[in-house]
Parts: C-alpha cells; structure tokens; sequence
C-alpha cells in the first residue's frame, strides 16, 4: 500500500524484527532492497488497517488475537521500543501483549514455518492453535 512504512528489519537466525529509531515511509526504502530479494523477507512492513481486510471483525482484528497464541517472542519480557504504538490496533486492542509477540511477525513467512501459516489464516480457530502448539510442546 502507498502509505505503508518500514517498521523494522528482520535479522538473526530467527528473524526477529529490528525495530527501527523511526518508521520509514516504505517507498524510500523499496528501492534499496537488491534485485531478487522479496522485500518482506528482510523488512517488516506496516499499513492502515483496509475496511475489507478479511481479518476485520467489526472494530476488531483477529490476526492480533491468533498472533496472541504465539509464545513470547523475547525471553527477557521486554517490550518493543515501537513508534506505532500510538496508532497501532494490535496495542488499543491487547495492549502489552502483542508487543510481547509481535517481533515474531513476519510480513511474508517460510513456507515452511507452520505456525506462522496458521496465524495467518483467518479460518484458524483458537482451539486449533492451541492444539497445535500443545502438540509441539509435548504437553
Ligand atoms: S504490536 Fe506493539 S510492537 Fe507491534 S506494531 Fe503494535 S505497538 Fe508496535
């Protein structure tokens, strides 16, 4: 989207995201990305929210209430120092606990990254995120 800025910047062998000091409007930033690379394997991007976007329930985004099913992404607890807080929905709706797991959010996922598949899917229920990470976790 044309107002879409660069939150931050994947890295480490996880992939966490980098915060940046301050967003950078994303169209300053696309051309910078060498050929062949899929931007948002390296950035993470951020956008308003689209009055059709299929995770829209009323007010509500339900992707931020299926990223809430992701364990922590920091093992310290500490929170992002993020300069969208103030406009963020994930924030107003759940406060804290996004931030706490929002570095894990990657824009574009592995293929073969499941659980990112299933957080991503607006047809994944609760129940079936928590079965699937109590199956992973040998609980
Ligand atoms: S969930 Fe928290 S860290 Fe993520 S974009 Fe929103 S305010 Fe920033």
């Amino acid at each position: 989207m044309p107002e879409s800025v660069v939150l931050g910047v994947r890295s480490g062998q996880d992939g966490s995201v980098v915060y940046l000091a301050d967003p950078v409007p994303a169209s300053e930033v696309l051309g910078d990305v060498p050929e062949g690379i899929e931007p948002r394997r390296i950035l993470r991007f951020a956008s308003h929210c689209a009055s059709d976007c299929v995770n829209r329930r009323g007010s509500d985004c339900t992707l931020v209430e299926r990223v809430l099913a992701r364990p922590v992404a920091r093992e310290d607890g500490s929170v992002p120092r993020c300069h969208l807080r103030t406009r963020c929905q994930w924030w107003t709706q759940t406060g804290v606990a996004a931030c706490l797991r929002c570095p894990a959010v990657s824009t574009l996922h592995r293929a073969d990254d499941t659980l990112a598949e299933l957080v991503a899917d607006p047809a994944t229920t609760k129940e079936q995120l928590d079965d699937w990470i109590a199956a992973r976790s040998g609980r």
